[in-house]
């Protein structure tokens, strides 16, 4: 036990667990606009983004990796409730959760399963894992306004 495990309530921690057990969306996108890729080196999670982006809309998202579960869970959970949705909205969604992990703003109804990492906040090592896939979502959203 060297790295700090927050503490959750039990329903949270199912929802943590069953993203990392069952991971939403995990592979490649043929179809793929952005691949995208980042590691947070304190606790060794390695995540990769494959984005489909039309039309300023998030058509299709998926990912794969290898980490900690809070990392790979909240990457689970980012393609679960991104896909399909606006780039508006994702990056309104990015902006929530990381009010929520960094400034530890109670969570909003639109992040969904998201919320479950609430208790995240309290411990700054472990925000790094919940928020790898975020900052590799953004490079994605970036490249993608880049190359329109
Ligand atoms: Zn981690």
């Amino acid at each position: 036990m060297a790295v700090a495990e927050p503490q959750f309530d039990d329903l949270y921690r199912e929802i943590i667990l069953d993203h990392y057990r069952r991971p939403r969306n995990r592979g490649e996108l043929t179809a793929a606009t952005q691949r995208v890729e980042g590691v947070n080196p304190v606790c060794g999670d390695e995540i990769h983004l494959d984005l489909e982006i039309e039309d300023g809309t998030i058509q299709d998202v998926s990912f794969w990796g290898s980490g900690c579960s809070i990392s790979q869970s909240s990457a689970s959970m980012l393609t679960d409730r991104l896909k399909g949705c606006s780039i508006e909205e994702a990056e309104r969604v990015m902006a929530k959760v990381r009010a929520m992990l960094m400034e530890g703003a109670a969570p909003d109804a639109e992040i969904g399963d998201l919320e479950a990492l609430e208790g995240v906040a309290k411990l700054p090592v472990r925000v790094k894992c919940a928020l790898l896939s975020w900052n590799v979502l953004q490079e994605g959203i970036r490249q993608a306004s880049t190359a329109a």
